[in-house]
């Protein structure tokens, strides 16, 4: 086929499946179109694996002269002048980006309702929410619409999304994708990762995407391996430990009984698991709430009404510009936290609870080096429970904000992460979440593939 039929094939799905799904915020047909036809006159020899393959591309993520708004009214009609390093890559590896995907404001959430514009729909019933930040993202690849898709995890908004949607998602060790022209949300915990059907379509994305960027001095000089070819099912002697906590008080039943299922899939290939500890995660989602807002404090100053998107209008003086632009174009969640954090940060606290945190963080990423000294990779459930009822937790962020405890642990270690769908409760999927080595994915994918 051609690149062309490939993306009419992928705008004709988003046309029929869109309307209930409502996972893309923006297409972009005309100018995929013409790509697709640059790129269908490209000689066959030098095309990679991913050439002419349609992408839908979360909306945090910038693209030259592509409305890119991070779901907030804030950058709303907000084009950008330059591509994302990520964009650069994909478009070097000859894929066709589609459109940009819904997600909370400025990836903070975890259900894709905080988005400004509209409410995504999880594929496998539209009455539950596919999950978030990433959910726009994980809802497109579950509805067929793209088969590659680009998210954001601060504290897991690519993994818990993929779980809820039966899809696959990874977040990359801290420092193995650029975050040039990715919307800062926290930086010391940001990464981009891929979301897709498959372990396989995940290695390929991964493998394009990754790598030292200029444009990022978080970026790690670390050779960028070509991810497939550890896809072997080859985990004979594989040591994995699963902690306690992941498996205890909170949660559900159907969760922790697929991780046992997906445990005894890994022993007859093989592998060896053993319960273990991590004794320090049960402070994991305190310490994430008072860094991520703390970092999106200070991230979000920049919009001021001056340089970006939103203006409020008819105002009398600067003072006034800067407060009613921002009263009026952040949404509630993300005010919330930007109070919050500048409380974490500011005189009341002298910095305190910041630096506290950071200490406490340093005992979390100490567990899992622990762990690693004698396993292999880390196990358990990617999500406490399957997806939401739309709706159900709106007015319940307390229990969204303990439900991260899987997740965020990972990001505070800097450690990588992926998902994968391990079966269903009442017609919802569960994930399993393999936890690994700092750049060693790798190994996630080999066993997640081994696994699928
Ligand atoms: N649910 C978490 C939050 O609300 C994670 C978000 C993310 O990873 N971007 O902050």
């Amino acid at each position: 086929v051609s690149v062309k039929e490939l993306t009419e094939e992928s705008l004709a799905r988003i046309e029929k499946m869109d309307g209930k799904v409502q996972a893309f915020l923006s297409t972009n047909g005309e100018q995929a179109l013409a790509k697709a036809e640059e790129l269908d006159n490209q000689p066959l020899e030098g095309r990679g694996p991913l050439f002419g393959l349609p992408i839908g591309l979360k909306d945090n993520i910038v693209t030259k002269g592509i409305v890119t708004t991070a779901a907030s009214k804030m950058l709303e009609g907000f084009v950008p002048v330059y591509d994302a390093t990520v964009v650069d890559k994909i478009n070097e590896a000859g894929m066709v980006t589609i459109g940009k995907l819904n997600m909370d404001e400025f990836a903070m959430g975890s259900t894709t309702e905080r988005s400004a514009f509209q409410t995504t729909h999880n594929p496998w019933n539209l009455d539950y929410v596919p999950g978030g930040s990433s959910g726009g993202s994980a809802a497109a690849v579950a509805a067929g619409e793209v088969a590659f898709a680009l998210g954001s995890d601060t504290g897991g908004s690519v993994r818990q999304p993929a779980a809820f949607c039966g899809v696959v998602g990874m977040k990359p060790t801290y420092g193995r994708v650029s975050r040039s022209g990715l919307v800062a949300f926290a930086s010391s915990l940001d990464q981009i990762g891929p979301i897709t059907r498959n372990v396989e379509d995940n290695a390929l994305l991964l493998s394009a995407i990754a790598g030292l960027d200029a444009k990022d001095s978080s970026t790690s000089p670390q050779a960028v391996p070509d991810f497939r070819a550890a896809l072997t099912g080859d985990i004979k002697g594989l040591k994995i430990g699963v902690p306690a906590e992941y498996l205890g008080e909170g949660v559900s039943e159907e969760a922790k009984n697929a991780v046992l299922e997906a445990l005894k899939v890994l022993e007859s290939l093989g592998a060896e698991w053993e319960e273990v500890s991590l004794p320090h995660s049960k402070y994991a989602s305190e310490v994430y709430y008072v860094i991520s807002s703390s970092e999106a404090s200070s991230n979000l100053a920049r919009f001021d009404g001056i340089r970006y998107g939103y203006r409020a209008e008819g105002v009398k003086d600067l003072e006034e510009l800067y407060a009613r632009t921002r009263s009026e174009a952040f949404g509630n969640e993300v005010k919330k936290r930007i109070l919050f954090g500048m409380y974490s940060l500011g005189a009341a606290q002298h910095g305190g609870l910041y630096v506290k945190s950071q200490k406490v963080r340093t005992l979390i990423a100490q567990d899992f080096a622990t762990l690693f000294e004698k396993y292999d990779v880390i196990i358990g459930p990617s999500s406490a429970t399957t997806a939401y009822k739309i709706g159900e937790k709106l007015e319940d962020p307390l229990t969204l904000y303990a439900n991260d405890i899987l997740t965020v642990p990972i990001n505070l270690a800097g450690v990588p992460a992926i998902s994968v769908p391990c079966g269903f409760s009442n017609g919802l999927p569960l994930g399993l979440q393999i936890i690994g080595k700092h750049y060693d994915e790798a190994t996630l994918y080999k066993v997640a593939h081994a696994y699928e």
